[in-house]
């Protein structure tokens, strides 16, 4: 038997840090990258005799993420102590909930791989707080405990066993980080940790009805290892089970230099939570106009946005879905073609070359350096023909390094365009000059040699000639002669 006599099954637990200015339980503040250990007090570091006061902003966000995937919203809800000893959490417990979550029973679209469209099941979103963070001592060695991130607020957001392939997993985890972002709940820095995903895999037989064991991969931060995490786990199970094995239901490590998963604990250590109400908080009461009024507060969402595109600005069905994904850039395109009234050319810059500068510095949207008045004047200089595209390519690659206005980057360069008649002519008579295979083959009918004329005097430019006046002139000097 081989991989396709096998149904691959995903089920994925996201956790979220929600962007609250303050913990969950006291008033430190959440800023990530402080000094270790400068922002907690005898709340975050349970010191005894403390209480804990619930973050009214928590219980909204994690309302906004439920509203924003289809979940039902729980009017009674409470938190619950989950017991375990880790040298993290200092209090011995996480507070977090356990058979009434906030939300219940949601659903995230996605398009799997024929472009159909499919939902995926979200069984559950609860709030919690994080753990602290283990440094190693590179003095004493050892660790040492940093407690920063003690008390940060979470969303966890738990799916169904809904999705059959890698890259549904991928679309999942993407859309779904795309929603947070939207509706302003977290800023899924996945670098830093602050977007993260528990990853579920099992495989079965086709048409086997029963779900196979699952092992699950812990705390994945980048959607390249989730994907190679995922194939890499879909191949040893099935070469456990071909070898007339069993599934072992473990937690596993992915280890991304290797590119292998590593068992850290099985079933026979899993661990009972002793779960209890937290005694130190009331119960959770949301009325219906609470609900209501946090419905009517959400912002559009990426799905209502990209329709409207394909209407507003005639976008095409793949471009409004691209440009949607991050609401920084929809928005930085909205902005510049309010300016610009050239919808094709704005989204093309963002799509095109904004977009590559920022995967090939892996940069997030939101560290551009420049503003939409800068785009729109870029866009602008091209189109009254002040500089060529080339150019603007090389003016967008300087707005990076300093986020100058174009206009400026342009003087200082000296890389305004050639548009002078008697400059272009001169350029014109030599190259015709030194190519007359060129203006033999023109004459002969082929179009395309004009093309590469206008391309050798742009080399010889260095891109600045007015590439229209090129042409024009090319045509009108070989029918001269
Ligand atoms: P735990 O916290 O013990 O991991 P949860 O019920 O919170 O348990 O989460 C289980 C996750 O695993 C869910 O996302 C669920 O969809 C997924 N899952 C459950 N069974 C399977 C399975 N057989 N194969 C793949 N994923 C599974
Ligand atoms: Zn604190
Ligand atoms: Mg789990």
């Amino acid at each position: 038997m081989s991989r396709e006599d096998y149904e691959v099954i995903i089920g994925l637990e996201v956790h979220a840090e929600l962007s609250t200015k303050t913990k969950i339980f006291c008033s430190c503040k959440t800023e990530f990258g402080g000094a270790p250990n400068t922002q907690c007090c005898p709340i975050c570091m349970a010191m005894p005799g403390t209480l804990p006061v619930l973050n009214e902003k928590v219980v909204e966000y994690a309302v906004r993420a439920g509203l924003a995937t289809n979940c039902s919203i729980e009017r009674n809800s409470k938190n619950d102590r989950k017991n375990y000893f880790y040298p993290d959490l200092p209090k011995s417990y996480q507070i977090s909930q356990f058979d009434k979550p906030l939300c219940k029973t949601g659903y995230i679209e996605i398009e799997n791989e024929n472009g159909e469209k499919k939902n995926i099941g979200i069984t559950r979103i609860h709030i919690e707080e994080d753990a602290g963070k283990l440094n190693h001592d590179d003095f004493g060695g050892g660790c040492l405990v940093d407690l920063n991130r003690a008390g940060v607020p979470l969303i966890e957001i738990v799916s169904e066993p809904d999705m059959r392939s890698s890259e549904e997993a991928d679309k999942y985890l993407k859309k779904l980080k795309s929603i947070l972002e939207y509706i302003e709940v977290s800023d899924c820095k996945m670098q830093e940790g602050s977007f993260r995903a528990d990853v579920n895999v099992s495989v079965r037989k086709k048409g086997e009805t029963k779900l196979g064991t699952r092992t699950e991969m812990k705390n994945m931060n980048s959607f390249r290892s989730i994907i190679r995490g995922i194939e890499y786990e879909i191949d040893r199970q099935i070469e456990v089970i071909e070898a007339g094995g069993k599934v072992e239901q473990e937690t596993l490590r992915w280890d991304d230099v290797s590119g292998k998963t590593f068992s850290m604990r099985d079933k026979e250590d899993a661990q009972d939570y002793r779960y209890f109400p937290d005694p130190d908080l009331g119960l959770i009461r949301l009325s219906e106009e609470y609900i209501e009024g946090i419905k009517k507060s959400l912002p559009e969402l990426p799905e209502s946005r990209k329709r409207r595109y394909l209407e507003e600005y005639n976008l095409t069905e793949r471009d409004a879905k691209l440009i949607t994904v991050s609401k920084y850039l929809s928005n930085l395109f909205e902005e510049t073609v309010s300016k610009t009234k050239n919808a094709k050319a704005s989204c093309n810059w963002i799509l095109g070359d904004i977009s590559r500068i920022l995967n090939e510095k892996e940069m997030e949207p939101n560290q551009i350096p420049f503003t939409s008045d800068n785009l729109a004047e870029l866009i602008i200089l091209i189109e009254k023909g002040t500089i060529s595209s080339a150019i603007a390519k090389k003016v967008l690659e300087e707005m990076f390094e300093n986020g100058e206005e174009p206009s400026k980057i342009i003087e200082e360069k000296g890389w305004v365009q050639i548009s002078d008649e008697g400059a272009i002519k001169e350029v014109v008579l030599k190259i015709l000059a030194d190519n007359p295979q060129s203006v033999q083959d023109y004459k002969g009918g082929k179009d395309r040699a004009i093309g590469f004329l206008v391309g050798q005097a742009m080399k010889q430019t260095k891109g600045k000639a007015n590439p229209q006046m090129l042409n024009t002139m090319f045509i009108e000097e070989i029918n001269k002669m």
